[in-house]
């Protein structure tokens, strides 16, 4: 590609993460959205939990057993003129570093809700990543066609609690069985729910909102309640402002139901005038990469292994953030400084994985990996010595002591470790003393999900004793001093060979930070 099509194939590019509280219907709008796009090979049930048949992006037997999503999978599609990358994150309330990592990886974000639940926490915490980022988000209030809570109530609860200005782009007139449609603020329209006898979806409007020639629902009650609030809305409210929505300090509210696919289509389109191109990259030297430059550069976001139990691959997630990628090209990994050839490229669908040839920044590719690539890894071309910003660590909370069941089967049980702690879904410790295995994850399930594995795809029983929370912080190596740990604080070394204790509680931190107060104690990883 020259420069003029590399500029035009990257700013065509839209590439979010969709986020929500499980069963919001995250995997309903977004099964709709490729149907949108058409061209998606074939956009059957991205899940099927319910239906019994299993999603074709829940890879891993744990998933499929337990009809949840553990990986973050990455669809890819057009829609008028637009190449969308959704990259679907982990369903379940227990979800990982994985989740956060994503949010890494994007342009802007997609926030579902349920409208009769409201902001539920998990939404809270993936919502607080997206806010450190900057990035856009946008909500889509779903479940319209049940009864629902108060929209007014819903918009002041996310203004509430997620500290965000919400500007509504729709406002429903009636819900559940009541649904009539939705009054569109933005686009100067009503959006039927049922097309009408005429056959029409949408009623044109006048200045003062009211319905343009003669319609059954001019008349309706809750037509003109609808208008009252949105009038009301638009003189008191929030003024629709497009930097700050860039900025991510104020969220489009789109109002829905992903099941019966009303209201998907106007929020789409409505994204797709205000989402973002990709964004522009910065260095550990403060450099800032532009996506529209000619080399090629990039990062892994996220390394998975063995979703194809028929290949035992492992692979991993590449957000590229400049030039084009093109299969079999040569870059040099940062870390080692090493050329390598990327000549097994992947692609990710909701049905299968292709091979991708070539793919441009904003989009992701998964390469096909042999124990090269380490999380936060940075890949370029070119002379230019680059290496993007760390990827956020996020302190583990939960703990576990793991052994191998039996004790024959040393050698695949530390094969297993070493390569599932390498992907980045849980983070390993061991003691001082006795050198024991000690898990740390931010949820219940990446445990159970490494239990699964182990025994699945290393052969390896491991025994699992909880520890229940502790507080992780790090110490300089220059002040430790062995004897500082207690009964109360087990000493650790993290995969580096830092060292840090595991506080039993907040109690058992100060009382170290009384009795040590020229000690130093960090709450995350520094570098990895
Ligand atoms: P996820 O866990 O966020 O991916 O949620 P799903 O998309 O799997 O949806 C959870 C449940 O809610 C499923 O039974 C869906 O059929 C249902 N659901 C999703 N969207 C809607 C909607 O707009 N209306 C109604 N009534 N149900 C919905």
């Amino acid at each position: 590609m020259d420069k003029t099509e590399l500029a035009t194939a990257v700013n065509r590019r839209r590439t979010f993460a969709i986020i929500s509280h499980p069963d919001a219907g995250k995997t309903t709008i977004t099964e709709q959205l490729l149907l949108f796009g058409g061209v998606i090979r074939k956009a059957g049930t991205v899940k099927g939990k319910k239906s019994g048949q299993f999603a074709k992006s829940d890879w891993m037997e744990i998933e499929k057993q337990r009809g949840i999503s553990v990986t973050s999978s990455v669809m890819q599609f057009d829609y008028q003129g637009k190449r969308i990358n959704i990259l679907d994150t982990p369903g379940h309330e227990d979800f990982s570093e994985d989740t956060y990592r994503t949010l890494m990886a994007v342009d802007s974000a997609v926030m579902v809700i349920d409208a009769a639940k409201g902001i539920e926490p998990q939404t809270k915490k993936l919502f607080k990543v997206c806010r450190m980022r900057g990035i856009p988000i946008f909500t889509f209030m779903n479940k319209l066609d049940r009864d629902s809570r108060e929209p007014m109530d819903l918009i002041a609860e996310l203004e509430d609690l997620l500290d965000i200005e919400a500007y509504p782009m729709n406002w429903p007139i009636g819900m559940g069985k009541g649904l009539e449609g939705l009054y569109d603020i933005h686009n100067q329209r009503v959006e039927l729910y049922h097309e009408d006898e005429q056959g029409q979806r949408y009623l044109p409007v006048d200045a003062d909102g009211q319905i343009i020639g003669d319609h059954r629902l001019k008349q309706e009650s809750i037509y003109q309640q609808a208008l009252e609030n949105v009038q009301l809305l638009l003189e008191a409210g929030n003024k629709f402002d497009a930097d700050k929505i860039a900025k991510g300090e104020q969220t489009p509210v789109f109002f829905g139901s992903a099941l019966t696919n009303f209201g998907v289509k106007t929020f789409l389109e409505s994204y797709l005038d205000y989402a973002p191109a990709p964004a522009a990259h910065k260095t550990q030297a403060d450099q800032v990469i532009t996506p529209t430059a000619q080399e090629f550069s990039g990062f892994v976001f996220k390394i998975q292994a063995n979703m194809n139990p028929n290949h035992r691959d492992r692979i991993a997630f590449i957000r590229i953030c400049s030039g084009e990628f093109d299969r079999g090209m040569d870059v040099t990994l940062q870390r080692t400084q090493r050329k390598l050839r990327l000549a097994n490229s992947t692609e990710f669908m909701a049905d299968s994985r292709e091979v991708v040839e070539t793919a441009v920044a904003g989009d992701i590719v998964g390469l096909y990996d042999t124990g090269n690539f380490q999380i936060g890894d940075t890949i370029y071309t070119g002379k230019q010595n680059i290496q993007f910003e760390n990827l956020p660590q996020f302190t583990p909370e939960l703990f576990v002591k793991v052994t191998a069941k039996n004790v024959m089967k040393q050698k695949s049980f530390h094969k297993g470790m070493e390569q599932l702690v390498q992907e980045g879904a849980v983070q390993l410790y061991r003691t001082y003393v006795t050198n024991d295995y000690v898990l740390g994850a931010v949820g219940q399930l990446q445990f159970e999900v490494f239990q699964f594995r182990m025994k699945n795809e290393y052969n390896s029983d491991v025994v699992m004793e909880p520890m229940g929370e502790k507080i992780a912080r790090w110490i300089d190596p220059e002040q430790l001093d062995e004897k500082m740990s207690s009964s109360r604080n087990l000493l650790v070394r993290d995969r580096n060979g830092a060292p840090l204790f595991l506080f039993e509680n907040q109690f058992a931190e100060r009382w170290f930070k009384q009795k040590y107060p020229e000690i130093k104690l960090t709450e995350k990883l520094s570098t990895d």
